[in-house]
Order: structure tokens, then C-alpha cells, then sequence
């Protein structure tokens, strides 16, 4: 396949939202390392994958919902979908995630492409979604508002350029960010930056 046909998995969004690099290396170079906060984020996904759908009163919660954009070259799966009506009038995408909501907008970004994926298939509008965090065990709204929309699609747009060039970023320079890092030892940002100062430098003082 070539890389203008390559798709992008919604799960793989939140790790270029993250950081551009941690994206790359996952999906380009293909390294994986799994540390406890990955793990218990796939054990949570396939408990809630193993759910059944069901109606309950006038919605019916539909689970593991597959969902594609031709347009933006997307793919991935649902955790639930809560459709409201009969015909259907209200669409409601959730995302179930480990720890606590976060100020950043890393897990929204992933759940606004899974709703951008659902209108384009159904021809529909989507207005919310909501995240539900296994920390506090709470849902957290999402409005699908312009800026919402805006950062979700520069992220598809990022993470197809890195696919296309084939190109690993330098690391972030938010180094809070690599210590929460699962792929920190095989990154080795500090070595990356050093190198890459070191190589500034001498360039400043090449003839
Ligand atoms: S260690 Fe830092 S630079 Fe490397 S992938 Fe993780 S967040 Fe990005």
C-alpha cells in the first residue's frame, strides 16, 4: 500500500497528539514497549469490548463500534455508541480511558475523529461525546465544537505527513511528557537533544 492510501488507526491520533515522535516511533519505526499505564488501558478496553449491545428505553447502546473516513484516511473502533430514537435522532459517542481527565486535549482529539468518522458514514451531525475515566469513574462531556474540530483535523493532517515522509521527529521539548513516556529507553530523548545541539552548534562554525 502506498503511503497516500495508508490509513490511521483513531487509537494511534492520541499518541501523535501526545507527541509527534512517540507517533513515529510506534507507527513508523513499529517499536512498542508496554508499561503498566498501557496495559491496564488494554485490559480496560477488552472489558469493555467483551459487553454485548443492548436498548434499554429509547436508546440502544451499541458496543465496539467499527467506524472508517475515506476522506481523512481513518479507521478504528468505538467503545460504545449510544443511538437515541427510533428513527435514530441522536448520536453520542463515548471513550473509555484510564486515570483521570486531562487538561490536554490528547483523549478528545481521538473521540472527535471517531464522531468526524460517524458522520461521514452516516451522513449525520454529531454535536457531544463524552469520555469516562476510569479514575474517578465519571463521564466527562465533549462538545464538538470549530476549535475542537480544527485540532483534530491538524492531527490527521501531522500524523499522515509523518507516515508519508517516512521521518522520525526530534523529541518534545516537554520533557514532563517523556517521564510519563512508555517508549522513554527506547527514545532516549536526552541523547537525541544533545546530539542534535551539539550538531547546531558546529554547524554555526562550519565554513
Ligand atoms: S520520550 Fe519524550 S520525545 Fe520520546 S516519544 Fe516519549 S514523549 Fe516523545
Amino acid at each position: 500500500m502506498s503511503n497516500e492510501q495508508q490509513t490511521i488507526m483513531l487509537s494511534a491520533l492520541q499518541h501523535y497528539a501526545y507527541c509527534p515522535r512517540q507517533f513515529a516511533l510506534i507507527h513508523v519505526e513499529q517499536v512498542w514497549a508496554e508499561n503498566f499505564f498501557t496495559a491496564h488501558g488494554n485490559l480496560l478496553h477488552e472489558r469493555v469490548d467483551s459487553y454485548e449491545s443492548e436498548q434499554r428505553g429509547n436508546v440502544r447502546y451499541e458496543r465496539g463500534v467499527a467506524v472508517k473516513s475515506q476522506q481523512l484516511r481513518l479507521t478504528g473502533k468505538l467503545d460504545l455508541l449510544e443511538v437515541e430514537g427510533k428513527p435514530a435522532t441522536k448520536y453520542f459517542p463515548v471513550e473509555y480511558k484510564r486515570g483521570k481527565p486531562k487538561k490536554e486535549d490528547w483523549d478528545k482529539i481521538q473521540l472527535c475523529a471517531q464522531a468526524l468518522c460517524l458522520e461521514e458514514m452516516r451522513g449525520i451531525h454529531i454535536e457531544a461525546g463524552a469520555l469516562w475515566y476510569w479514575q474517578p469513574r465519571k463521564r466527562e462531556p465533549v462538545l464538538f465544537d470549530d476549535a475542537l474540530r480544527r485540532v483534530t483535523l491538524l492531527a490527521v493532517e501531522g500524523a499522515h505527513q509523518i507516515l508519508a515522509s517516512g521521518k522520525t521527529p526530534m523529541p518534545t521539548t516537554n520533557k514532563k511528557r517523556c517521564r510519563a513516556c512508555s517508549l522513554v529507553d527506547l527514545c532516549e530523548p536526552d541523547t537525541f537533544r544533545r546530539d542534535h545541539s551539539s550538531d547546531y552548534i558546529a554547524g554555526l562554525f562550519a565554513e
